[in-house]
């Protein structure tokens, strides 16, 4: 069965070539689908026979929520996503947030993880599967169905490293931003990774107008691999000199994000570490005071401390917030997602 969500306007327009249809066809079915359309009967400027033979040879291929959680006290919604276009029935979650500035949402790029970062939900069972481009805008497009609203930004920052599945996440990007599509503005999405090198100089080369979050957390080297084995692969230095080199080519402001572990990374001597390797760079640092995943033995530092380390930062110059915390109730927070139902 071919896949069509996920596919290019290109890539569709040869897809109704190869069917002996006119190109265009192409190009209206892309319209449909980015529309969220579940059906081929939906598509109704194209002719009954030609539905009837997409049914006979595709499948749109997006997911469809068979779980949704939702906090009522801020909206957040945390839904459970199946794959459409995987026999086996593959799940991952999303996570659906209103802000100020719109609705925001929470991506997965991968079935579970290989990173094995030791505070992180999502690597538990380690790597199962990478998502496609058309399971990425699955999401979204499930999302709207089920929350009736519009999702106007999103984060690659639900299950799964983004870089690790580079290729499938560009072309997600890709697709969200092309104009007969959804038209998403480059700066309403967000990538965020914990620190692939290689990808990050080449997402400068190809996205530099996407934002970019490193996930840092700690500020030595023998600190940050204890808690993030990629940091052997990637070290630190190297790491905040790829974050430099990218702020340069961009002129983006880059954001880092710092999880704040209670006794682990929130010590004095830890702030000041940010202060003096962080300290002149074009960045905002996002405090995230760590969500509680039973298996891990963490714990989070209390939002009081974490508001006081902002404000060491700011005072020396250095952009600094508490993100908000949406969803704990649900275990929809950062690294609380997981493939499970109930
Ligand atoms: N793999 C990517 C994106 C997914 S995680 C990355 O590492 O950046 C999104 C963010 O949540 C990352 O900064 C991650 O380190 C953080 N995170 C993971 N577990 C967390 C937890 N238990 N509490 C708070 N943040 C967590």
């Amino acid at each position: 069965m071919n896949n069509l969500l996920g596919m290019t306007m290109e890539e569709l327009k040869q897809f109704a070539a190869e069917m002996g249809e006119k190109p265009y066809r192409g190009k209206q079915i892309f319209i449909w689908l980015n529309r969220g359309v579940r059906s081929f009967d939906e598509m109704t400027d194209l002719p009954k026979a030609l539905r009837e033979k997409l049914k006979s040879c595709a499948q749109i291929g997006g997911c469809s929520a068979v779980y949704v959680q939702e906090d009522e006290s801020d909206g957040t919604r945390k839904i459970l996503f199946e794959s459409e276009a995987e026999p086996e029935a593959d799940t991952f979650e999303g996570v659906f947030m209103k802000y100020s500035y719109g609705n925001s949402l929470c991506v997965s790029s991968q079935v579970g993880c290989r990173m094995g970062c030791r505070f992180c939900a999502s690597t538990l069972g380690g790597l199962v599967r990478n998502l496609s481009a058309g399971e990425m805008l699955g999401q979204v497009l499930e999302a709207e169905r089920v929350t009736g609203e519009k999702v106007g930004h999103i984060v690659i920052m639900g299950m799964g490293e983004p870089f690790d599945n580079y290729d499938n996440v560009a072309k997600f990007l890709r697709l969200l931003h092309e104009g007969k599509g959804r038209g998403m503005s480059w700066r309403n999405m967000t990538v965020s990774t914990c620190g692939l090198i290689p990808k990050i100089e080449q997402f400068a080369e190809d996205f530099p107008q996407v934002n970019l979050a490193i996930s840092l957390h700690r500020l030595t080297d023998e600190g940050r691999t204890s808690i993030m084995p990629v940091n052997r692969k990637y070290p630190l230095e190297e790491l905040l000199q790829a974050a430099q080199d990218y702020t340069e080519k961009t002129h983006r402001r880059i954001t880092f994000e710092y999880a704040l572990i209670d006794g682990e990374n929130d010590t004095d001597e830890d702030v000041q570490r940010i202060i003096r390797k962080l300290g002149g760079m074009l960045c905002h640092v996002n405090l995230i005071p760590l969500n509680k995943v039973e298996e891990t033995g963490f714990d989070g530092t209390s939002r009081q401390r974490a508001r006081e380390i902002a404000g060491v930062l700011e005072a020396a110059g250095i952009p600094a917030t508490v993100r908000r915390q949406l969803g704990s109730r649900i275990d929809g927070a950062c690294g609380q997602l997981r493939r499970r139902q109930g």
